[in-house]
């Protein structure tokens, strides 16, 4: 393809893509379909010269959740399509795909895939193993105990398919450079002005990195946060085998760590290790153009045996090439997107796990949407770059944490599955006291959580299976310590602003859909919407004083919520502080906990003197606390705040006191049981930037009469129309069958949505779950009522109970004791 030469380099540009990558080509297509056509790419070297042009080509639709997947089905169809416009081949064919599996919870777990396929539109087909052999003859089935066959996944050419983004874009006025690299970003103010290359400046409204391996150093040049690093990624291509046709399937034994595909009578063999090998932490080189890696049997050979298990013949067969070559990988296997929340106008479009080719045409076309529309187009929060936090930009971290996320591609994806490697980045300062305690941690956003507590001579370390683990007996005595006498959590990891100055009020007053002009010391839930009404985020605003906030948040929401604020607070005379580092957050809940709190402390503790939704700064065994009464829980409780180095001493006070009142550890497995039972809605599973707050059934927590707020309009609007689309709360009737999220709903057969969270009720004695209920005429009590429900776990349907309320306390009076 003819592109631009260096001399011809523009002095600006509306967006400059930087990376000639398929992702970068196929933002810059988008970016064209949606009308914007001043655009320019740029590639250091030649198109598809990073990681692109030796993919192994595969295609799958089936990803960890339902809005990838939805990303990944539009790479497909896109792939599939456009050569009629482009009138460039991409070599897009769908020989289907094949998942194996040798062991039951292998099996169940490829069976749950199947399921939530099915909310995503992509037909699967559980098959016997005689039909698997028959799709891909040299397959041995002898250990397996199923398989799946998706009959319209893909193989696509990585090069002809850039090539014909790329001849797209162009075609409506995209610009191409090649051979001239970007040495660094440009901001003022905060804002992406442009950027330095080797061949001069260019200036740019909007920049986007498609840097692929490169990413971390470039966004470095601007202060932007991309945690991710390359990794070795091997594969083996065979000589011509007897027995491999065109359009076989591809083969995935993930229990083997290996996928195999047919190619022009060959198979190809790649490897996703249990542990993968860290390539160049200290910088890529620019000149790593259609690069690749020594082989390293040593490495590889463990595997490569698996594989010979698997199909046998490539034990028989010599091999043609081994290949290896470097891919970006991230900490949580995800890739990143979105607005970097450190420089307006810098978009990140990388870090792709392996999975780059089949999502870059889903990314393209979000990012192109993102770009225009200054939102994502739909709840993308799994792969916002704004998850990404500092600490995982350490080469120390990420030389601990890439090998393991790598190896995790085809590990068992366990519910409540936990990182081992690169633990003990944030620590609360009661930590040693909680170890003491028998917790056993989780990491969330580099926390260390106690999750749950072991119980006496019990081993610290999950078991992990699709049932219930060997936690849930500690934890459902941690739920019924917090039900009927009261819990401690240790809640010190949850995010906390100080949000003061003159504009402090109206600024928060216009980003909060509840009223906080309220009272000092009043503490108000609510959301801060978007103009579409989505919830971007959901936590507590307390009145300090006239001109003083403090706003509390979930951990992994903190860098997304903290931009959010900002952005809210610009202009105006407002200082935004993150205190977290400065406050532990203790959580005392249960009906104990008055009692507790009224032996350390002279302040009135009852509904008079301390209502529900207040804080007040109290004395509590002589340290000075902020006391919350809030609850995320549903019982009564309060939050205690108190100065970092005091918190291992009031800790000592409400355990010395909590004796007598049946005071117990309780982790977050129990915290996560507890608000599902109580209704409470999860930020990222329950509520998103795509829910409103009616349609979460969260209206009760919006100031309609409140003048001005962001997404009034939009949910003025919606209060009147029926309610097409609801959250409701499930019990499935199977005290066997578990549910975690993305399980299709069935009504009297007809699927009407899927879950958003689920977890086990030690009160029902049941699983329950939540998830959003699609209805044209309105999801009414009376359609409920009328209805026969089902959700689907692992391709069975199983009777489900629906209700509008919570099935603890649908009152919501336990709060308020
Ligand atoms: C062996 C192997 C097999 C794979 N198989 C599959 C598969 O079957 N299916 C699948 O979906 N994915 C697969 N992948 C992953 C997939 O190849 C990648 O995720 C995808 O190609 C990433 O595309 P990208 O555009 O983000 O990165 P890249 O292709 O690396 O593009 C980034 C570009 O940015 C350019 N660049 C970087 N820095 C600068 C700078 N400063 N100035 C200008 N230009 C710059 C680079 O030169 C490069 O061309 C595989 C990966 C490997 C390693």
């Amino acid at each position: 393809m003819s592109t631009t030469q260096p001399t011809d380099l523009p002095d600006r540009t509306e967006v400059l893509v930087i990376g000639g990558g398929v992702v970068g080509c196929s933002v810059a297509y988008h970016l064209t379909r949606r009308g914007i056509t001043d655009v320019t790419i740029i590639e250091q070297g030649e198109l598809t010269g990073g990681t692109t042009w030796h993919a192994a080509g595969l295609v799958s639709q089936l990803k960890a959740s339902h809005s990838l997947t939805r990303l990944a089905t539009y790479s497909a169809r896109l792939f599939e399509e456009l050569e009629d416009e482009t009138g460039q081949a991409t070599g897009y064919r769908t020989p289907g795909s094949l998942s194996v599996a040798a062991d039951e919870e292998r099996w169940e777990e490829i069976l749950r895939g199947a399921s939530m396929a099915t909310t995503c539109d992509v037909a699967t087909e559980v098959i016997d193993l005689d039909r698997a052999k028959e799709l891909f003859p040299l397959l041995n089935t002898d250990d397996l105990v199923g398989a799946l066959y998706i009959p319209r996944d893909g193989l696509t050419s990585p090069v002809d398919t850039t090539l014909s983004l790329a001849k797209g874009a162009k075609a409506r006025g995209a610009r191409i450079i090649e051979g001239v690299a970007v040495e660094k970003l440009v901001a003022e103010n905060g804002t992406v002005v442009g950027v330095e290359t080797e061949q001069g400046y260019i200036e740019a409204e909007t920049v986007v990195l498609a840097t692929g391996i490169w990413s971390r150093q470039l966004a470095a040049t601007v202060g932007v946060n991309v945690p991710l690093q390359a990794c070795e990624h091997f594969y083996i291509v065979t000589e011509p085998l007897e027995g491999v046709e065109r359009g076989m399937p591809t083969l995935r034994d993930p229990g083997g760590y290996t996928y195999f595909k047919e190619e022009t009578g060959k198979i190809m063999a790649g490897f996703f290790e249990p542990r993968g090998k860290v390539w160049k932490l200290d910088g890529i080189p620019r000149d790593f153009s259609f690069g690749t890696l020594p082989e390293d049997w040593d490495h590889v050979g463990p595997i490569f045996e698996r594989a010979v298990h698997r199909v046998p013949a490539l034990g028989e067969c010599g091999l043609q090439l081994f290949f290896n070559g470097p891919e970006a990988f991230t900490p949580d296997g995800v890739y990143y997107l979105g607005e970097a929340p450190e420089v307006d106008g810098c978009f990140v479009a990388a870090g792709f796990n392996s999975v780059g080719l089949q999502s870059a045409g889903g990314v393209g076309w979000v990012l192109a949407d993102w770009i225009a529309d200054r939102h994502s187009p739909m709840d993308l929060s799994a792969v916002d770059i704004r998850r990404a936090f500092p600490f995982q930009s350490r080469p120390d971290y990420l030389a601990e944490r890439i090998p393991e996320s790598l190896g995790l591609l085809y590990a068992m994806h366990w519910p409540f599955r936990q990182y081992e490697s690169a633990r003990n980045q944030r620590l609360s300062p009661i930590h040693d006291r909680i170890d003491a305690a028998g917790a056993v941690f989780g990491e969330v956003a580099g926390w260390e959580r106690p999750n749950w507590f072991a119980l006496d001579g019990q081993e610290r370390a999950y078991e992990y299976s699709y049932g219930k683990q060997n936690w849930f007996e500690a934890s459902g005595v941690e739920c019924d310590a917090v039900r009927n006498a009261v819990g401690f959590f240790d809640q010190t990891c949850f995010v906390k602003f100080r949000v003061e100055g003159p504009d402090a009020l109206i600024a928060l007053n216009r980003i909060c859909a509840n009223e906080v002009d309220v009272a000092p010391g009043k503490a108000v839930y609510t959301q801060w919407c978007n103009d579409r009404g989505g919830i971007e985020a959901d936590l507590t605003v307390t009145r300090i004083s006239e001109d003083e906030f403090f706003v509390v948040t979930a951990a992994a929401s903190g860098t997304r919520d903290e931009d959010w604020l900002r952005r809210g607070c610009r202009d105006r005379n407002v200082t935004v502080t993150d205190v977290t580092g400065e406050l532990s957050m203790f959580g005392v809940m249960g009906p104990n906990s008055r009692a507790l709190l009224s032996e350390l402390t002279a302040a009135d503790m009852g509904n008079d003197a301390f209502p529900f939704g207040t804080a007040q700064r109290i004395e509590v065994a002589g340290h000075d606390v902020w006391a919350l009464r809030m609850t995320y829980v549903g019982e009564l409780g309060w939050e205690l705040y108190a100065p970092w180095a005091e918190a291992n001493s009031l800790y000592e006070a409400v355990f010395a006191a909590g004796a007598d009142h049946g005071l117990r550890h309780a982790g977050y497995h129990a915290m996560n049981t507890l608000r599902l039972e109580a209704g409470y809605r999860h930020w990222g599973h329950d509520i998103t930037d795509e829910d409103t707050p009616l349609e979460a059934g969260l209206g009760f927590a919006v100031a309609w009469d409140k003048a001005s707020f962001v997404g009034r309009e939009a949910l003025l609007v919606q209060r009147e129309l029926p309610r097409t689309k609801r959250l409701i709360q499930f019990r499935l009737e199977d005290p066997d069958r578990l549910l975690y999220h993305d399980e299709p709903i069935y009504r009297n057969g007809d699927m009407v949505g899927r879950t958003s969270s689920g977890m086990w009720s030690y009160v029902e004695d049941r699983c329950l779950a939540m998830g959003y209920l699609n209805h044209p005429d309105g999801v009414t009590k009376d359609w409920l009522d009328t209805g026969r429900f089902e959700i689907e776990v692992a391709t069975e349907r199983i009777l489900a109970t629906a209700s509008i309320r919570s099935f603890y306390d649908p009152r919501n009076e336990r709060v308020r004791l």
